[in-house]
């Protein structure tokens, strides 16, 4: 399979948000202690076309904004995003492409209230001229029936409808902008667990119909392994693991997947009790002051100290996997 997306050293860095205090001293002309969050740093990744990359990590740790880069919501400081070849971003900034389209986690904050779901799906297709509005009644139809809802749902507000309801009403206005890919954004950690199968199942079913192309971000480690055909494990604003899912979960290579793995909750089969689980030790650092060196250094039980020092490369440890360690785990 080819690249279709090729993101190369991409960093992204905020100026964080102001404390009341620190508003005030600004507006009374004081001087204050300038900060940056450092939410990417250096990522390189590929995404192939036909395949779904699952991105994990904690809440924090950079992927959605890493996400939201490959999307072209957010332009990088440093590095570039292609699809097929091409940049997402114009010179000017701005998107250049509706082939990459995003799903986010509140289906609810990104339909307006005020709108039908007709409207809100047609939208976008008749200002790019994928639709004449004449035929727009038929289309907003076709991807309702391809996300499982009923035809008269055009006709409705978002309110009337549930939170899983509502991720599909999200989900068909993005396919209804025909793109290539979609970038998911924990498109199903705001829905109750039952309804988080049926829509981790109908994205399996678009993938399977469509060819879509997925990023699939997500801190659960249990959907991801079931959707994705290679994960990328983000820490701190850094990519320390990426390789075929299978593989990754069965023998990890960082021991950051290896605390995420360890630190799922499993069921002992027989007896459907709950088996100890080991939370991963400490708190994931403030991307504001990272950690020198590995930024897992201050977590890491089999930390050196060079680790505090050297940042690890991304090396090559089989065939399609690579690992950010001086000491990875025998994989
Ligand atoms: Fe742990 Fe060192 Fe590997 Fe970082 S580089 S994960 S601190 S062993």
């Amino acid at each position: 399979m080819s690249a279709l997306i090729d993101v190369r050293a991409v960093s992204k860095r905020f100026a964080p948000r102001l404390s009341l205090g620190e508003k005030i001293a600004v507006r009374l002309g004081q001087p204050i202690e300038t900060r940056t969050v450092h939410a990417v740093d250096g990522v390189s990744l590929e995404i192939r076309k036909g395949e779904v990359l699952g991105l994990v990590g904690e809440s924090g740790c950079g992927k959605s904004t890493l996400g939201r880069m490959i999307a072209g919501i957010h332009a990088p400081n440093d590095g570039t995003v292609t699809l097929d070849g091409a940049p997402i971003l114009g010179a000017d900034g701005r998107k250049r492409t509706t082939r990459i389209q995003m799903i986010f986690q509140d289906p609810f904050a990104s339909l307006d209230p005020r709108i039908r779901i007709g409207e809100t799906i047609s939208e976008g297709p008749i200002a790019h001229r994928l639709v004449p509005r004449a035929g727009a009644r038929a289309y907003v139809e076709t991807w309702l029936d391809a996300v499982g809802l009923p035809r008269d749902a055009a006709d409705r507000f978002p309110h009337q409808f549930s939170g899983g309801q509502r991720q599909r009403i999200a989900i068909a206005r993005a396919l209804a902008m025909q793109p290539d890919m979609l970038v998911c954004d924990e498109p199903v950690a705001s829905l109750d667990v039952s309804i988080q199968a049926q829509i981790v199942n109908l994205f399996l079913k678009l993938r399977r119909d469509l060819g879509l192309t997925m990023l699939f971000i997500s801190h659960d480690l249990g959907i991801v392994r079931h959707i994705s055909d290679r994960i990328a494990i983000m820490y701190l604003g850094r990519i320390v693991e990426q390789g075929p899912t299978e593989a990754v979960y069965r023998a990890p290579a960082h021991p950051y997947t290896r605390a995420l793995l360890d630190s799922i909750p499993k069921l002992v089969t027989d007896s459907d009790e709950l088996v100890t689980f080991r939370p991963i030790s400490g708190e994931l650092p403030s991307p504001l002051a990272p950690p020198s060196g590995c930024h897992f250094h201050l977590r890491c039980p089999k930390a050196q100290p060079m680790c505090r020092d050297a940042i690890p490369p991304r090396t090559a440890i089989t065939g399609s996997r690579d690992v950010a360690c001086h000491f990875p785990l025998e994989a």
